[in-house]
């Protein structure tokens, strides 16, 4: 069907839509909905915020009837998160921001965009694929990281030129990337023409794999040695050099020898690179002795957990950046309680105020408290409940769910009975799939699978309600 067709009937449906959904919900959630594709009888749409999926969910029956309103037959309705949608959100969101700062920040790089011409600017453009939230300004410096930020700033300022290597380590979610990427960007608007290269260091050693073939997939008819040469174009021709979470590195003995010359061409030419690891190089054991001494050239920095305040501060930022207030006792009572990383507390921070805006309810410190309590429940919700409980939903046994039969009802039991466990613990994939002496490929098959017929099935969508109910009881 044709694009104009299908924005027309999503306009149509909108109005319904707005009549038919409260608000916040239908600002928020619905209003900004792209839609996509609509083929055999399934409307679909896109949506810029991963978080809100299940929220838009919530009213799949409202949208369907109103698409089946405005068609004059029966449409089902799924909704998916987007990248690129989340892209051009987060740049009209900008956009509209009062906060001069990153308006000038965003005007500054869609200059440079005009500009392209500086071949650093495209690589970072691209390939590079810097997150524009990992600034400087935007990282906020305590004690556990005050050290780091200072090298780092050192290194964006005089690259190649004081501390190098730098090699920044400490734990998951503790702003590594972050200090990483703000070099980048930091070195990409004040010295457009460097040419500058951000790598996850799996990302590194995949490309080499594909460059040792023969017949690269990507390079198809050339030769190893050309393609091997374009490997070391790429990653010897730049400036400043930056390998995100080199630990991923141990053990892989070819990919480090080629990281090893790649590290002396650069620093020979007095280039700058920056590494960031879980661990400082000396508790990297399965890493080449040769590499952790360059490593311990230049200069070692650790992030660790912030304190309290400059969690709290974390927070304060989190919620000017995205104009939301906070009670000063709700601020200090999740920076208390998400005291192990940054991540864990902007993931809190997400859920807090989604479901606050969701519902329509304050941030106050009681609805905070149950909205955590919430949480807190999940993680009660064990495996094996969940099989029992479903099992018990559909008439068939435990054993029946964890056996190998195919017989459909018991197939259908076990798919969802494996939904529900991804959904409702912490659980990864490989340990739902050996609660159910399963591969993991399974279970992220399954989830997929009623994941995409919950939106196209009310009963379903009703089944699996219910049963979430029970399993939360
Ligand atoms: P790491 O690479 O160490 O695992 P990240 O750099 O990805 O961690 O940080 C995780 C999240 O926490 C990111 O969204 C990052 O912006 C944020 N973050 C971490 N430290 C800080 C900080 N000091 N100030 C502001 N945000 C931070
Ligand atoms: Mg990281």
């Amino acid at each position: 069907m044709e694009d104009e067709t299908i924005k027309k009937i999503w306009a149509d449906t909108l109005v319904i839509l707005k009549e038919k959904i409260a608000n916040p919900t239908y600002d928020l959630w619905i209003a900004p909905l792209v839609p996509h594709s609509f083929e055999d009888g399934r409307f679909c749409v896109l949506t810029a915020q991963s978080l809100a999926v299940p929220l838009i969910q919530r009213n799949n029956k409202e949208i369907m009837t109103a698409l089946s309103e405005v068609t004059g037959r029966e449409v089902n309705f799924s909704v998916q998160y987007d990248e690129e949608v989340h892209k051009n959100f987060e740049k009209e969101r900008k956009k509209q921001s009062k906060d001069d700062e990153v308006k000038e920040f965003i005007s500054a790089l869609e200059k440079n965009i005009e500009k392209s011409k500086y071949d650093g600017l495209k690589q970072m453009q691209s390939p590079c694929n810097l997150n524009l939230k990992y600034k400087f300004e935007n990282f906020i410096v305590g004690p556990g990281n005050k050290f780091a930020y200072a090298v780092s700033e050192t290194v964006a300022k005089e690259p190649g030129k004081k501390y190098n290597p730098l090699f920044i380590y400490g734990g998951s979610g503790l702003g590594k990337t972050h200090l990483m990427q703000a070099i980048g960007h930091y070195i990409m608007f004040n010295k457009p023409k460097k040419k500058i290269k951000y790598v996850k260091s799996e990302e590194f050693m995949n490309d080499l794999i594909d460059s040792l073939r023969q017949v690269s997939p990507k390079t198809k008819s050339k030769s190893k040695t050309e393609n091997m040469n374009n490997f070391r174009d790429k990653y010897r021709n730049v400036d400043v050099l930056l390998i995100d979470d080199i630990q991923f590195l141990e053990g892989k003995e070819q990919t480090q020898v080629e990281l090893f010359n790649t590290f002396n061409t650069l620093h020979d030419a007095g280039k700058q690179i920056v590494l960031t690891s879980d661990r400082e190089p000396d508790k990297l054991e399965k890493l080449d002795e040769r590499l952790k001494t360059r490593f311990q050239q230049g200069i070692l920095a650790d992030v660790q957990i912030p304190d309290l305040e400059t969690r709290m501060a974390i927070l304060l930022k989190l919620c000017s950046d995205n104009n939301i207030r906070m009670p000063g006792d709700v601020v200090e009572f999740l920076a208390k309680i998400y005291n192990k990383n940054v991540r864990e507390l902007e993931g809190v921070f997400n859920k807090v105020t989604a479901y606050s805006s969701i519902n329509e309810i304050p941030v106050t410190l009681e609805n905070v408290k149950q909205i955590i309590n919430y949480k807190e429940e999940r993680k009660n919700v064990t495996i094996e409940g969940i099989i029992d409980i479903t099992a018990g939903y559909y008439n068939v046994s435990s054993e029946d769910i964890k056996g190998t039969s195919r017989f459909a009802k018991i197939a259908n039991a076990r798919q969802i009975a494996l939904y529900l466990a991804k959904e409702l613990t912490d659980e990864s994939y490989p340990s739902v799939g050996s609660a159910f002496n399963r591969k993991h490929t399974t279970v992220m098959y399954a989830h997929d699978q009623v994941k995409k017929n919950i939106a196209g099935s009310l009963k379903l969508a009703k089944e699996i309600k219910e049963l979430t109910d029970k399993i939360n009881e």
